[in-house]
């Protein structure tokens, strides 16, 4: 009696240890997929028995934000509003309407260094396209009138943008990836994803605990008395080799969103131009900073505010930020970091940065 009273116990206890197998492998489950939208490299990584079908899900909506807000497609919307808003008022269709309204937020809160109505000298400069041209003093003279949100007409409620001046445009450049970013990270909890990586071109989002493995759980029980979980996310170190990272963050459930002139520019002449202007004077901005990072929880909001503080700089960077409610780690020229940040969850990987005193 004794000896069958064994082997029912063993029988159990090996079908557990499949059936646990099992169930762990599949919730752990990881899919990776990249593509290209929005003028940016794109991937996600999601896991657990959802990830496939949501993942497919997130994509779609992507595609369908890039034909909404895509500056590079004529067929896209905003190239529509930008030919016939200064006709007519243009119906929005409900994304274009939020990015409409943070974008003009962020143009209220920021005095105007934020602005969506930069998109006439953003084409003049053509900093992301093949022939970059240093306009002249006369150009620019030209079409810095065009540039206000105060000369657009937004409607909230009728979801209608009209420009009062022909020539007018908007760029969504510096808030689309975020909006994206954030609907990724809606479908993806909506299918039932409870961890997942989004990066669109280093706006990041980290959902849920980040999944370890058995082992790696055993580690940290042993050494921590803990199991840390949180992701480590790299900060791009300015001006080197994309991929490079001075700077490691751990966050949970977090939206990270850099900006700097080292994303993308040009040199001419020995000068270096970037890509986020003054709307004032038409000129990349100041570069106060080398570095903006803004963690907060929804990443449209950390793209506008990323953008934001880099064209107001340090001071008045960290008062917005503040007056916002989000985290930022800023990078000033000497290498020093500034950050609302617990130091214990930054980690410094480079060690020509310094926090600054
Ligand atoms: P980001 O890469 O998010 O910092 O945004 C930079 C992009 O936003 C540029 O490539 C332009 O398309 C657009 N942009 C540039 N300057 C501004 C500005 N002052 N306000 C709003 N958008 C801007
Ligand atoms: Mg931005």
């Amino acid at each position: 009696m004794k000896k069958y009273i064994w082997r029912i116990a063993a029988g159990i206890a090996v079908i557990c240890l499949l059936v646990y197998t099992v169930v762990w492998r599949t919730d752990n489950q990881k899919v990776s997929r990249s593509t290209f939208a929005l003028d940016t490299y794109i991937t996600l990584t999601a896991y657990g028995r959802y990830a496939e079908g949501a993942i497919d899900a997130a994509i779609s909506r992507i595609e369908q934000i890039e034909g909404m807000m895509s500056a590079y497609r004529e067929d896209s919307s905003v190239s529509y509003i930008n030919r016939m808003a200064a006709q007519e008022p243009v119906k929005l269709k409900d994304g274009l309407a939020q990015v409409m309204a943070c974008g003009l937020k962020y143009w209220r809160l920021t005095g105007g260094a934020f602005d969506l109505t930069v998109e006439p000298i953003v084409r003049l400069w053509g900093i992301t396209s093949d022939n970059p041209h240093v306009p002249t003093r006369e150009e620019l003279e030209e079409l810095l009138p065009l540039v206000g949100s105060d000369k657009l007409v937004f409607d909230e409620e009728k979801k209608t943008v009209f420009f009062t001046k022909p020539g007018m445009g908007i760029d969504l450049g510096g808030i689309a990836k975020g909006y994206a970013a954030d609907e990724v990270e809606r479908i993806l909890r909506e299918n039932g994803v409870t961890s997942a990586v989004i990066d669109l071109g280093g706006n990041i989002v980290v959902l849920g605990p980040r999944r370890v493995d058995a082992w790696e759980w055993m580690r940290g029980l042993f050494h921590n008395g803990i199991s840390r979980n949180e992701w480590k996310v790299g900060i791009q170190q300015p001006f080197a080799p994309t991929g490079e990272y001075c700077l490691t963050v751990q966050v949970c459930d977090k939206a990270i969103v850099s900006a700097g002139a080292y994303e993308r520019n040009f040199e001419r002449d020995g000068v270096l131009y970037h890509h986020i202007i003054s709307p004032k004077t038409g000129m990349p901005a100041r570069g106060e900073l080398d570095s903006v990072t803004v963690i907060c929880d929804s990443s449209m909001e950390a793209d506008a505010l990323s953008t934001s503080i880099y064209v107001l700089g340090l001071d008045a960077g960290m008062q917005l930020a503040d007056e916002c409610g989000a985290d930022v780690i800023l990078i000033d020229r000497d290498k020093k970091i500034h950050t609302t940040l617990n130091l214990a969850d930054v980690d410094i990987n480079n060690q020509q940065y310094t926090f600054a005193d």
